[in-house]
């Protein structure tokens, strides 16, 4: 006994003693990341996200097989931690049980059960491994990047964990049962895999099972104590930082705003900003600390990857490898961002550290020798040549929320990436040219294509029912029979496309009676595609403006047909001071239709798809409204995409990529065309300007090349109602 009790406890000591160290390490890297804002408010939300996707694994179920597996795996070690309890207690007592429950045949049961599941569960995942590994797959498996040998190791050790586990259970029992003590807590039955192990080793004899006990007991407790070492220090890691990342992290309803620049806890002023401003994030110690914790959290699954529209189409941006590029840089620099200000300290590091810490965090990989292989060497991970992050990745981004809404860990990639970029522009001054050419739009005409401020009305003069237009009759509020004001947007006033979907939008309006006034010229860029181009200081000045210009005329509820416009104004502006009831116009349709306000005419059967807008879909979680719409116009038979509503594929204008050339890989709006073409429908309709110039041009591309008149019309969802709606 005071063998088994003294070699137990070695193995511990030594064991704990290194997972202290690297906790220790770890707990301080994390928290030496800039101050984070928020991240304990709202507590009823962080609990209920706790049992909901921690406890719940409500996000990894949402894939079926992977996330079976997955319960099986966390819900075992959860129900396993009594075993370790028990297999300490046994180095000192022969006879230990938990108190209370510890000798409850359904607790044994319990035990053996999620034993066997979570063999069960490393099973699937090694076959789900094979099945797409990245040597079969390359690019098209979302484990292509990820640390493979180490997700193989970690498989390996969770095996160990359940093998000892049942020989020393084993051997108890058949101890137990020899010697007629209370040595195994479950001899009143429910252990069955213990049970069916003990008889097979009963025949051994007392001694020879007496010392399996003891070899089984060392084995398991230095097999866990040794898988915590590992986790510590792989990406496993996620075991005890994931559940805090969901705790800490940002609870919006859908995916929620961008959030403003910081210095420490303040809101940066740009009239005045602080000495230690940062503009955003330029070196990986400008993270939070909560950015910190997103990096270890990874669990390398490529969930995210597997859907980002960019990864999809050939360019060089995962946002898998973009989180564990961060992650690694973090890691290396440690030593540096560790000593702090310490200059001695600092001078006393080694080269490879001093050499991580002058990496740039952006810039250029294509002199990286595995470049043509997204920095991936095909028996390792991703190199650590040039800088930390390609600029071609970070210039990809879409901000389509895919990877967002994917990642079962809570990992905020937007938040990242734009606050990258926005150190980009605002400081290196470094992004792509067509950018400056928006800027400047932005900033001299209040919109993105430069037309004059008095082209805002143009398209009143085309339809055939009066529009009121705000201060036209002297008013300086928005009078109270006005229900709506009407945002028209950028592209609703200067885009033909865009210019239909207003005309029908206002004419269905008028047809139902609702009563609304659109600002003209009192309307300026939302500042949308400045924000997410990474122009923090423009996308201020405009939202300034019209937030001062929308409380002055007293709004309150709008309806827009932009969701980039819809999300920038009813979840962005709340930031500056103006709050709204905004609704899409889809919603409002849709609402109009059901109460009988407006009326349908019968009509010939078409087939239409529908394309959900990131913006209105992921980002406001409005599927249903459009969708609800269309399947209420007589004669529509709405097909469904492939990837709809969550899991929906990006036109590829969002993020700023509308003002952008896209010259690496194939078109993102090619790829959802095709796809859209693919269901045979006659009709796309669409509830977003950019979706609608992205797909028309995707079809319009493939009309050309076949020789043919196009295979179906790209509609917005409002025009296509208003041709069946009684006027
Ligand atoms: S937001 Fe979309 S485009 Fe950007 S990294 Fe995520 S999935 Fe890819
Ligand atoms: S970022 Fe999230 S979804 Fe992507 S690989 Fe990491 S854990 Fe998985």
């Amino acid at each position: 006994m005071a063998l088994r009790l003294g070699v137990g406890l070695a193995i511990s000591i030594v064991l704990l003693g290194f997972s202290a160290k690297r906790l220790w390490f770890l707990i301080s890297l994390v928290r030496s990341g800039q101050p984070a804002v928020g991240r304990t408010a709202e507590r009823k939300k962080r609990v209920t996200a706790e049992v909901t996707e921690v406890l719940g694994q409500k996000k990894l179920l949402a894939w079926t097989i992977p996330g079976i597996a997955h319960v099986f795996a966390f819900w075992g070690f959860l129900v396993l931690g009594l075993t370790i309890v028990e297999a300490f207690g046994a180095l000192f007592n022969p006879e230990f049980a938990v108190p209370v429950i510890g000798r409850m045949p359904i607790v044994g049961f319990l035990e053996d059960l999620f034993g066997v599941l979570v063999v069960v569960g490393i099973g699937m995942f090694a076959l789900i491994r094979i099945f797409r590994s990245p040597a079969k797959y390359g690019r098209d498996s979302r484990f292509y990047g990820s640390h493979t040998g180490a997700a193989w190791l970690v498989l390996f050790m969770i095996f160990n964990v359940i093998w000892t586990l049942f020989l020393y259970r084993g051997a108890q029992y058949a101890v137990a049962l020899e010697k007629g003590t209370n040595n195994f807590p479950f001899m009143n039955g429910g252990a069955f895999a213990s049970e069916a192990v003990g008889n097979l080793l009963q025949p051994l004899g007392l001694e020879t099972n007496e010392w399996l006990e003891t070899i089984g007991l060392w084995l398991n407790i230095g097999v866990i104590l040794g898988f915590m070492v590992l986790a510590l220090h792989s990406k496993h890691l996620h075991i005890g930082a994931a559940p805090l990342n969901v705790l800490f992290s940002r609870r919006p309803n859908a995916l929620g705003e961008l959030l403003p620049l910081y210095v420490g806890k303040e809101l940066l002023n740009f009239e005045d900003p602080a000495d230690e401003a940062t503009f955003g994030r330029g070196k990986i110690e400008d993270f939070t600390w909560k950015g910190n914790l997103d990096f270890l959290s990874c669990t390398e699954c490529g969930r995210c990857q597997s859907q980002c529209p960019a990864w999809n189409t050939g360019k060089p941006l995962s946002p898998k490898l973009m989180i564990m590029d961060l992650r690694d840089h973090l890691f290396a620099k440690a030593p540096y961002i560790l000593a702090g200000e310490d200059a001695a300290g600092q001078e006393k590091l080694i080269d490879a550290v001093k050499a991580e810490a002058a990496r740039p965090q952006v810039g250029s990989r294509i002199d990286d020798p595995c470049y043509a292989t997204d920095g991936y060497y095909e028996k390792g991970h991703r190199s650590h040549e040039g800088a930390v992050i390609d600029y071609d990745a970070l210039w990809s981004c879409t901000s389509c929320g895919a990877c967002v809404q994917q990642c079962p860990v809570d990992i905020e990639h937007i938040d990242h990436f734009m606050d990258m970029r926005r150190n980009q522009v605002l400081i290196e001054s470094q992004f792509p040219a067509e950018l400056s050419g928006l800027f400047k739009n932005l900033e001299t005409k209040g919109n993105p294509w430069g037309m004059n401020q008095n082209g805002r009305t143009a398209w009143i003069e085309e339809v055939q029912f009066p529009v009121r237009v705000f201060g036209m009759e002297g008013e300086d509020k928005i009078p109270a029979d006005v229900e709506y004001l009407f945002w028209v947007g950028c592209a609703g006033a200067y885009d033909d496309r865009a210019k239909r979907t207003t005309k029908a939008v206002a004419e269905l309006l008028h047809t139902a009676g609702i009563n609304f006034m659109v600002l003209g010229e009192g309307e300026t860029c939302t500042g949308d595609p400045a924000r997410r181009a990474g122009n923090e200081f423009l996308f201020q000045m405009q939202a300034q403006q019209n937030v001062e210009v929308l409380n002055e005329v007293g709004a309150k509820k709008i309806v827009v047909t932009c969701p980039h416009c819809m999300n920038t104004i009813a979840r962005e502006y709340p930031q500056l001071g103006g709050n709204y009831d905004v609704v899409h116009h889809t919603q409002l349709l849709n609402e109009l239709v059901s109460t009988g306000r407006l009326t349908m005419l019968t009509a010939s059967d078409e087939t239409v798809t529908y394309h959900d807008p990131c913006y209105l879909g992921r980002h406001n979680k409005i599927y249903m409204p459009p969708r609800e719409l269309l399947t209420n116009v007589p004669g529509v038979n709405l097909v469904e995409m492939e990837r709809s509503k969550e899991t929906s594929f990006c036109c590829g204008a969002g993020g700023g990529r509308m003002w952008l050339e896209e010259n690496i890989g194939t078109r993102i709006n090619q790829n959802r065309g095709d796809e859209a073409l693919a269901t045979g429908a006659s009709k796309i309709a669409v509830a977003c300007p950019f979706c609608s110039v992205m797909l028309n041009d995707a079809v319009t591309v493939r009309s050309q090349e076949q020789g043919v008149e196009a295979p179906a019309e790209v509609v917005d969802v409002a025009t296509l109602l208003l041709s069946r709606v009684q006027k």
